[in-house]
């Protein structure tokens, strides 16, 4: 596996690439959901390529950016065991200069959900995301359906700028409890875990009352509260 630095090394190495290329996006201390995308990838290129870049523009203010978990050393292990030939690992000002143009995320779809607790952190996604893509031109690019919304926005991404890349959607992997696997889990004490879990039964609650029938979102709404109550 060779670890590659900046775009300009990475788009050298690719010039004459004729191979069908994955690509899975990270920003790393990689775990199952991850490895979920990358054995896909690896089955389905030719080459294959994975990503690490904490992504500073999709960050706000107060955030988790300067804590975000760095486990370099084991990624690169995973990367390397699970057939990966290429690991992107950029630092900030390979990937950026100062004053850029910004891909902007859509009014409405970009500031509902996460994006209404995070203004702006779409913004961030959809600026990374383009950037990789051009620098990597992938054949596939693969995501986990756990960021649902991030997913959602980088499809329309794709097809309003008629991105040539296939995007393929992953499942969620998750704990024997429910939990889904997730880099910033290690930040959860005992209590805030047992609250997280909350959010997977709920929606395991609602799935099982729209199988039964009851499609009101209003009493959904509140069977859900109810299983989210502290
Ligand atoms: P991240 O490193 O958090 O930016 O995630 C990189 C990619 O892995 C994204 O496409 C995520 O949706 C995906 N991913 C993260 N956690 C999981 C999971 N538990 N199951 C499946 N995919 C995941």
């Amino acid at each position: 596996m060779t670890i590659i630095q900046t775009p300009q090394e990475l788009q050298d190495l690719l010039k004459n690439e004729t191979r069908s290329i994955g690509f899975v996006p990270t920003m790393g201390a990689l775990h199952h959901g991850h490895l979920s995308l990358i054995e896909r990838s690896v089955k389905d290129n030719e080459l294959n390529i994975v990503s690490i870049f904490v992504n500073p523009t999709q960050f706000l203010e107060g955030e988790d950016l300067d804590k975000y978990p760095n486990k370099f050393d084991a990624d690169e292990k995973i990367c390397e065991l699970a057939g990966i030939d290429i690991l992107f690992y950029p630092k900030k000002e390979d990937m950026y200069e100062d004053d850029e143009i910004k891909v902007i995320s859509p009014n409405i779809r970009g500031y509902v959900l996460e994006g209404a607790m995070r203004p702006g952190h779409f913004d961030g996604v959809l600026t990374v995301v383009m950037k990789l893509l051009n620098i990597v031109s992938p054949t596939k690019v693969y995501f986990g359906k756990k960021d649902a919304q991030q997913l959602s926005l980088i499809s329309q991404m794709v097809r309003n700028f008629h991105m040539k890349v296939e995007i393929v959607p992953l499942e969620t992997v998750r704990e024997d409890d429910g939990l889904a696997l997730s880099s910033r889990n290690v930040y959860l004490d005992k209590t805030q875990r047992k609250q997280a879990l909350k959010i997977s039964s709920s929606l395991k609650k609602a799935t099982q009352l729209v199988i039964q029938g009851k499609l009101n979102t209003k009493d959904l709404q509140k069977e859900m509260l109810k299983v989210l109550a502290p």
